[in-house]
């Protein structure tokens, strides 16, 4: 069950996942977070449907992100406590989003652990790059930035010791669609000693 991700209704870009809570109260909750158009939208539905949930959407009012009067009713539904626990839920988790989307404490995209960077470099596009390593999933990931979404992983990358060249385990859709060219990857210095 749960919510499949949606592109933002406003302008279809990709939208950033902020958090979710299924099944309590009866209902599917999931919070969604459009950095272009600085816009929160909570999905809702009841527990186990199928339906398409309600999104509800929450734009900035005064430096807050504030729901909007048009769907204040059907938010008045959740029980106070639950509903008033999620709406401070959905500008937590933006904040957060919004002040470390530019901070290079990168993670291993596998177990969440903190990872070392090992090579900041800038595209002939001028858009900057980072790799970071998990000494325990003996991975790579390639981060690229872009000012609405700041740092986002495009991929994973295993070092091959015998080819002495890095292969790509997985490549992950970014919202700002950053690509991930074979010359990128075949240009990384090879894996240092750790
Ligand atoms: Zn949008
Ligand atoms: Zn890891």
């Amino acid at each position: 069950m749960g919510h499949a991700r949606q592109p933002c209704p406003l302008d279809r870009s990709r939208l950033v996942e902020m958090g979710l809570s299924y099944g309590a109260k009866g209902v599917d909750l999931s919070i969604w977070y459009c950095p272009r158009c600085d816009v929160a939208f909570v999905l809702l539905s009841p527990s186990r449907s199928e339906a398409a949930p309600s999104a509800l959407q929450w734009h900035r009012r005064d430096g807050q992100l504030e729901l909007r009067e048009e769907d204040r009713g059907r938010w008045e539904e959740l029980p106070r406590q639950f509903g008033e626990c999620w709406e401070s839920n959905v500008r937590h988790h933006v904040g957060l989003f919004l002040r470390g989307r530019h901070a290079e404490g990168v993670c291993c995209q596998l177990d969440g652990t903190p990872t070392p960077v090992l090579h900041r470099w800038r595209d002939p596009a001028g858009t900057g790059w980072l790799m970071s390593w998990c000494r325990w999933c003996k991975l790579g990931f390639l981060f690229a930035s872009s000012a609405d979404n700041g740092w986002e992983c495009c991929a994973s990358v295993a070092w091959d010791a015998g080819l002495g060249r890095y292969e790509v385990v997985k490549e992950y859709p970014t919202g700002a669609g950053h690509a991930l060219g074979p010359q990128l990857v075949a240009r990384l210095p090879p894996l240092p000693a750790l």
